[in-house]
């Protein structure tokens, strides 16, 4: 045992493929065990064993692709409730005094968007009595209770969010989230196998990189830890510690230089809309966003192009579980703006570079797209913000474009 003037309080995460099975479940117990004889206090927060959130979130879609999202939630937040049971027991076993808490046990307050709920509050007062006594709490990640005293769950991915929250509400010194790669790579290392451990990343880099689709972390997890100052760091559940092993999240100034571009992500999770002959006047983009809005589509890139004839056409990109709704929004609003045609498509692939960087570089746009032109992969609408240009392309050329922009922008692993 370490002195207890170094003895920290760690919040330890450990997603869906870290708790597969029994077997990881018994290393993830020996994991914790080892950071408890260090002398640390340690609070866990578990997934759902891989595959198993899918699958429940499929059984709610075959019943009814609609389903009421209270009882949604109370299916689908099973999963975590089973490994924060099974990994307590490891614990256990292992002589390690550990008990498990579901989400309203803590309680972790959240809204009422059932489905994708915000966290509005976390008790951390019996967290950390219990860790004080020397218990590990096993928290379900993913999971909490609405002002409607339901069980909510935070939105696909969120116990990366559970996990800082947490750590915010016990005061940790360090939110560690363990997963099946051992740090946050310069692009998704399944895709692009020159991708480069990158040792910090920049609060605002991650959290644009999470939102156009690095999922190795949620995005709000990201906001928060922002907000909150919780230290993170991404790590492999599947290696042995080392000192400099997986990546920080850390405050820009932090780091000591910045690329121009610092990472690439892709999402598949948008489909296509394109509104041909609008009529081009004055209030007939707010005619068409505004109902869509109401209707809660959340629009991501947009383009119009010039008019002609006084017509014009608009292509958008809505989240493909939107996709339905957007579209019966459309044609309810067909005869008030009278356009002609309404086509949507599902095989695009957003692609976007992110880079703190781009604020004094110019030309990182024009290598994305002679990159792109190069291997004759047409640009269909174009996006950017201050540190991002993200383009939408065929999905076809998924792999090839990432990884030719990943060798473009000087990326790869040498
Ligand atoms: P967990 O179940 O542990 O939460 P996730 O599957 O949610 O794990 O996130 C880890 C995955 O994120 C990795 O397996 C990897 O394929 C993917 N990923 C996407 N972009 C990145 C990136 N930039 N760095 C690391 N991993 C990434
Ligand atoms: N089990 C949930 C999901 O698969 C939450 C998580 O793993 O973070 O989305
Ligand atoms: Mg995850």
């Amino acid at each position: 045992m370490s002195s207890p003037s170094s003895a920290l309080r760690i919040v330890m995460k450990f997603g869906g493929t870290s708790v597969a099975d029994l077997d990881r479940i018994r290393a993830v117990a020996e994991r914790v065990r080892i950071e408890r004889d260090k002398g640390h206090q340690v609070a866990v927060v578990v997934s759902a064993m891989a595959g198993v959130t899918n699958r429940m979130v499929g059984y709610c879609h075959s019943l009814d692709p609609v389903a009421d999202p209270r009882e949604y939630d109370a299916v689908v937040a099973s999963g975590e409730q089973v490994t924060s049971g099974l990994t307590a027991i490891a614990l256990q076993k292992l002589g390690v005094a550990a008990r498990s808490w579901q989400g309203w046990q803590i309680p972790l307050r959240t809204d009422d968007a059932h489905g994708k709920a915000r966290i509005d509050a976390v008790e951390g007062a019996a967290l950390i009595a219990a860790m004080e006594a020397g218990e590990v709490p096993v928290i379900a990640g993913f999971q909490g209770i609405a002002p409607d005293g339901r069980i909510s769950t935070l939105g696909r991915g969120g116990s990366d969010t559970s996990a800082v929250a947490v750590a915010a509400a016990v005061r940790a010194d360090r939110c560690d989230i363990y997963t099946d790669v051992d740090g946050i790579y310069t692009t998704d290392p399944r895709i692009v196998k020159k991708a480069r451990k990158l040792e910090r990343v920049a609060f605002e880099e991650m959290l644009e990189l999470a939102s156009v689709g690095a999922k190795v972390l949620q995005t709000r997890s990201v906001g928060l830890a922002l907000k909150e100052k919780v230290r993170v760091r991404v790590l492999s559940s599947f290696e042995p510690e080392t000192e400099r092993c997986g990546s920080l999240v850390v405050d820009e100034d932090e780091i000591m230089e910045n690329e121009v571009v610092t990472g690439i992500a892709y999402s598949t999770d948008e489909a296509k809309i394109s509104i041909r002959d609008i009529p081009d006047r004055p209030g007939i983009a707010a005619a068409i966003f505004t109902p869509l809005a109401r209707a809660h589509v959340n629009v991501d890139m947009i383009v119009q192009s010039t008019g002609a004839d006084g017509m014009t056409n608009l292509t958008f990109t809505v989240g493909k579980a939107d996709r339905a709704r957007a579209l019966d929004v459309l044609e309810a609003c067909r005869e008030d703006i009278s356009y002609g045609e309404l086509q949507t498509a599902d095989d695009v692939v957003k692609i976007s570079v992110v880079g703190i960087g781009m604020r004094s570089h110019t030309g990182i746009a024009s290598t994305m797209f002679q990159t792109l032109a190069d291997r004759g992969i047409n640009v269909q609408v174009i996006s950017t913000s201050e540190i991002k240009i993200s383009v939408l392309i065929d999905s076809e050329y998924t792999e090839l474009a990432m990884r030719a922009l990943h060798t473009a922008y000087g990326l790869d692993a040498g």
